[in-house]
């Protein structure tokens, strides 16, 4: 860190814990220099995000999970109706359902219930 005042060298003043700002002191001319620092905002936990899956056992089961699945995401922004009847026109038996975030998982999880549909959330790293 360069002194604003005289160019000196100015170094962080310890001891110090990571902070929102941090203290720099010029060892020439002692000007002090506060600086802000991102410890606090990195050392926040990421938001978490889970991948919603449905399993059918054979296709009579998934045309009967397909409606639930409709009536469960309708009201969910970030589900694909498309992408779902592409599974299920491939035959896919293990549908890929998009990515939610913690209260949309709690929204989905309500709605599930109410239709007796069980889904599979897998947190992502
Ligand atoms: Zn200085």
């Amino acid at each position: 860190m360069i002194c604003e005042k005289c160019s000196g060298d100015a170094a962080r003043v310890e001891p110090q814990a990571p902070a929102a700002m941090e203290l720099y002191r010029c060892q020439k001319c002692g000007h002090e220099i506060w600086v802000r620092t991102h410890y606090v905002q990195s050392a926040l936990p990421r938001a978490a995000v889970y991948a919603a899956v449905v399993r059918a056992q054979d296709t009579a089961d998934a045309k009967k999970l397909r409606l639930k699945v409709a009536r469960v995401f309708a009201r969910i922004s970030g589900f694909s109706l498309t992408s779902l009847d592409e599974q299920f026109a491939q035959g896919t038996l293990v549908w890929d359902l998009g990515l939610y975030s913690d209260s949309e998982k709690h929204e989905i999880v309500e709605a599930s219930k109410a239709v007796g549909l069980n889904i599979e959330f897998q947190q992502q790293e």
